[in-house]
Order: structure tokens, then sequence, then C-alpha cells
């Protein structure tokens, strides 16, 4: 289906914005909005002329302003191991971006992108190398969660935004994203169900934190300290470390919502005991977890996974000082790819890659 770019996107707006449109500029009914808004965000419709109980003229009228974002998968891989899938997704402009589907006992997770590329200049991760190319819209976020719910047909529960990119540093489309994928209008999935990971942008974190949203945030430390931290995230030397703990710690107080450690181990970096008695220091007072993970090698990158015996070492030094910390499982092992390799390797594949 040819997308005219120049066409606003309807899926955009949220429900208040929707009803402000269709009765004021299009002189419609109330529940016009209500019925498109279900179309939209319920039932995911790829084009207006599915909305069968929309009269014709409107249909024809919307399809002349708008456009709908429909996120097309590329290529689909699945884990025959655990039912993991990773999806490569076209973006209207011909970007791509993944998403990876997850199937827990307690229901199903999504893990979505919230940019293309990054600029936030990780040393480990293979979302960064070429920088940022451009924000996703909120619109964008929400398909990529319809996208897998149309094609796997089950419901997901859970989202994480620990795709590609910094999503604080996409901040008003991703709180905007957050509103809406948990509005009831729509998929109605429960802010508690949704972690955001962030690199540590304090400011925004804070900012965040006003917003009364009762979602998980999740801070990539990865780190025992500032010197570590400044080799592994560059971002790391604008804000730094006591800075970001303290606006963690706001956003704990003003939630009440655990938080997440992310710390990925990496061999001989940061994961010898000495350093996990650090750790156990520097977040001691806080209220929440550890998630350890052993860093996936990217091809463009020196850095080596640890040793199994390392990080559960590292585990039970956290344990011992009254740390909760888990190892996370790796998902979908046999199909690899991931943090972003995935797409790094279809772009070159097709023969995109400008490096
Ligand atoms: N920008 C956000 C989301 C990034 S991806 C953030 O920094 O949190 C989610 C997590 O995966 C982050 O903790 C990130 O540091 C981590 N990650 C990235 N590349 C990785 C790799 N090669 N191995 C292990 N973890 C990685």
């Amino acid at each position: 289906m040819e997308t005219d770019t120049s066409l606003r996107d309807i899926c955009e707006f949220n429900y208040g914005e929707l009803e402000e449109l269709l009765t004021g500029e299009f002189g419609e009914k109330r529940f016009r909005a209500s019925q498109i808004y279900d179309w939209l965000h319920k039932r995911k419709a790829a084009s207006f002329s599915e909305m069968t109980d929309i009269s014709k003229a409107l249909r024809e009228k919307l399809s002349r302003e708008f456009r709908i974002t429909v996120m097309e998968p590329v290529e689909i891989l699945t884990s025959k191991r655990d039912g993991t899938k990773k999806y490569i997704m076209r973006l209207f402009d011909n970007n791509v971006i993944e998403s990876v589907f997850m199937r827990y006992k307690h229901g199903n997770s999504v893990c979505i992108s919230s940019q293309v590329g990054c600029r936030m200049g990780c040393s480990f991760c293979a979302s960064t190398i070429d920088g940022l190319v451009r924000n996703l819209t909120a619109a964008e976020m929400l398909g990529q969660i319809y996208a897998i719910e149309r094609d796997t047909g089950e419901r997901v529960s859970n989202i994480v935004v620990m795709g590609s990119g910094e999503p604080l540093d996409n901040y008003d489309e991703l709180i905007r994203f957050v509103r809406m994928i948990s509005d009831e209008r729509g998929l109605n999935i429960s802010q508690r169900n949704i972690t955001v990971s962030t690199c540590g942008l304090a400011s925004k974190i804070r900012q965040l934190a006003d917003e009364g949203l009762q979602i998980t945030l999740a801070l990539s430390l990865h780190a025992p300290n500032q010197e570590v931290r400044e080799r592994l995230m560059p971002i790391a030397k604008a804000y730094r470390l006591e800075d970001v703990l303290s606006a963690c710690e706001y956003y704990y107080e003003k939630t009440k919502r655990r938080l997440t450690f992310e710390y990925a181990v990496v061999k001989g970096v940061n994961d010898n005991p000495g350093e996990a008695k650090l750790l156990s220091r520097l977040i001691g007072g806080m209220h929440g977890h550890v998630n350890l993970i052993p860093v996936n090698p990217v091809k463009e990158r020196s850095y080596e996974s640890p040793d199994k015996k390392d990080v559960y070492e590292f585990q039970a030094v956290l344990e011992k000082n009254g740390i909760n910390a888990t190892v996370r499982r790796e998902m979908g092992r046999d199909i690899d790819g991931a943090c972003g390799q995935l797409r790094r390797r279809y772009i070159e594949n097709a023969g995109i890659c400008t490096d």
C-alpha cells in the first residue's frame, strides 16, 4: 500500500484530540470519535476502508487528509526453544527497527524500540553505531505492539521500552505512547506492566517522576562507580552518577515504584567481586533490584561475555549484601541478533548500510 507521507497520521491523535477533530473541523457527532478510535486502537485497522460502520463519504474524506500508521514486519525470526519472536519492521519512510515478542508464565511481553538508531554512544551497544536517524512517533511505538498482536493472534500484557533508542531522548512521544497504550479506549495495558529503560538522563528522570504515571523505571547502570561508567557510557560524563541516582531516588519518592538497575556484565571490565561489593554500597539504601545481563558480544566491538561462574559470583555478593539480584534469562538464544544487531544485519544484507 502506497503511503502519502505528506498526510497527517491519525494514529497520533489521542482520544480527546480525535474527538475535538471530528466534532470541530469535521462537524461530526461525538460518537464517531469512539468508533474511529476503536477501529484504530482496538481493532487495529490498516485502512479507512475497513471501517464499515462509518459512512463512505466520511471514510473518503478521512483518507484524503490522513494516513494510518501500519508497521510492516519484513522479517520474523521465531525461536524453536521458547517461542520468542524477533521482528524487523519497516516504517513508512523505509527505515527499519526491531521489536521482540517473549512468552512468559505471567503473560506475553513485547520489547519495543523508541528511536531509529541512538545517539547515546554506549560502547557495547549495536544500536548506536551509526548514531541517531530519527525519533519514532507514539503511533510507531503503538504500531509495534499492534503488529505483534496481529501476527501472533495473542494479547500482549507487558511492555518493555528496551529496544533501540533512548526513550527519554524522545520524551514527548514516549509519554504520549504510555498514555495511549494504557488508555481503556485502546489496548488498556496497565502502566504497572510497562517498563522504560534509560541510560540515565537525570533531568528527564525527574520530569518523568512528575508525570503522575505508574510505570517502572529501569536505569542502565552498568558500573559500580563513575570511572567505570564513563568507560562504558559516554553519556555518564554529562550526567554524573550521583545526580542520576538522586534522580532515581526522586522517581521512587514520587511514584513509590521500585527501581530496576540493569547491569550489563562485561568480562574484565565490571565483573569482579570487588565491583559487586562497590555496587552494593552504591545502591544499598535504594528501593530497587539488580538485573544482571551478561553482555551480548557485538561484532563491531571488542567486549566479551563474562564467564557464567563470575556472573553468579557477582550475584551472590550482591545478595549477601542484601541486594536482590537476578541474572537475565536469555530468550530466543537460537535466533541471535540481540540489542540492535538484527537491524544492522538486515540493513547490511539489503545493501543500504552506509559504513
Ligand atoms: N537507551 C535505553 C534502552 C537501551 S536497550 C537504555 O540505555 O537503558 C536496553 C538495555 O540493553 C540497556 O540496559 C542497554 O545498556 C542494554 N544493552 C545494549 N547493548 C547490549 C549488549 N550488547 N549486551 C547486553 N546488554 C546490552
